[in-house]
């Protein structure tokens, strides 16, 4: 039986380091981090995304606000906004919450925001900078907060050092998790697959993985004897299900099967999730310090 990952207590250890962290730097220059979340139109998720993010940075002492803009905004005055939060220098993080409303180039907003406040990690600048690093998670990145978060699971479980020569099979090619989750896997040396809808044999392929992240968004798509015995699985998905007694989360891997053959796995919900909001106050952290201490 696998050992499970739990992501509830790696995040919590990551977020009380980071408000250690926070407090030293308040008491050096006397500035407290500052994210601004801007929120555009009513999606109920993300409503639920924004509101866990400014929560979590209140916690760990970050100034975490959510700013609310109409879905009709319009384009060019959502740019104008974020000018002027790049301008701003009490602020230090900034993240547009995705998805955008129809009507606004997500492309475009995205490159708006100053590298340096991209929390986020998705400038185009910071998502080069990224593949061009030898060893991106030790260059002092901003780099997507998903994917770091997953990296950071594995490292407990197989240690820095763990993954070097290992092969690591990437489920889903998606800007926001599978293409830079390749990037950091390759940073650590490890030998990568990115495979995705039109990967032919998918299940061969992912039993030949000591590591599988999966990232399609497809509810327990993943099979028990997909999962090579002894396998480290780091399941991103999370899907909504209906059974008979309501509606629960399940991830992209059939949970209980493919823990019988894994090494180590992580729970829908309870795994990466969490990590991910810690990674987010990580990369405000870092985005501070480096403006405070260049
Ligand atoms: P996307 O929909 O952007 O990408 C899904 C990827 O999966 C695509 O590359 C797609 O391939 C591939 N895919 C879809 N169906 C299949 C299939 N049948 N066989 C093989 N590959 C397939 O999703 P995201 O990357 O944004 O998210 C993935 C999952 O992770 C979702 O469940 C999402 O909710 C979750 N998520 C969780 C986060 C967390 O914090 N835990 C954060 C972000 C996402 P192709 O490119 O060929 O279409």
């Amino acid at each position: 039986m696998a050992e499970i990952i739990d992501g509830r207590a790696r995040a919590a250890a990551l977020r009380a380091r980071v408000a250690e962290e926070v407090a030293a730097l308040r008491w050096r220059h006397g500035v407290v981090p500052r994210l601004v979340v801007l929120l555009v139109g009513e999606n109920p998720a993300s409503q639920v995304y924004v509101r866990t993010k400014a929560k979590m940075a209140a916690e760990v002492g970050i100034a975490g606000e959510v700013e609310r803009l109409p879905a009709d905004i319009g384009q060019e005055a959502l740019l104008a906004r974020l000018a002027a939060l790049n301008a701003d220098p009490s602020v230090h993080g900034i993240l547009v919450q995705l998805p955008l409303p129809a009507g606004i180039d997500g492309r475009v907003v995205l490159e708006a925001i100053d590298p340096a406040k991209d929390v986020d990690g998705f400038h185009p600048v910071n998502v080069g900078r990224m593949w061009a690093a030898a060893r991106p998670r030790e260059a002092g990145l901003l780099l997507p907060c998903t994917p770091l978060g997953c990296m950071m699971l594995l490292e407990s479980v197989l240690g820095r050092e763990g993954l070097r020569g290992r092969r690591a099979l990437v489920l889903g090619r998606s800007n926001i998790v599978g293409k830079p989750m390749a990037a950091l896997l390759l940073g650590a040396d490890a030998t990568v697959t990115l495979a995705h809808s039109r990967t032919r044999d998918l299940a061969d392929r992912c039993r030949e993985a000591e590591i599988l992240v999966a990232a399609v968004g497809r509810p327990e798509m993943v099979r028990g004897d997909w999962v090579r015995e002894g396998a480290v699985v780091i399941d991103v998905g999370i899907n909504r299900i209906e059974d008979d007694g309501g509606s629960r989360l399940v991830g992209d891997v059939a949970f209980a099967e493919a823990a019988e053959r894994a090494a180590a796995i992580t729970p829908v919900p309870g795994g990466v999730g969490p990590m991910t909001v810690a990674c987010l106050l990580y990369n405000t952290l870092l985005a501070a310090r480096r403006r405070l201490e260049p």
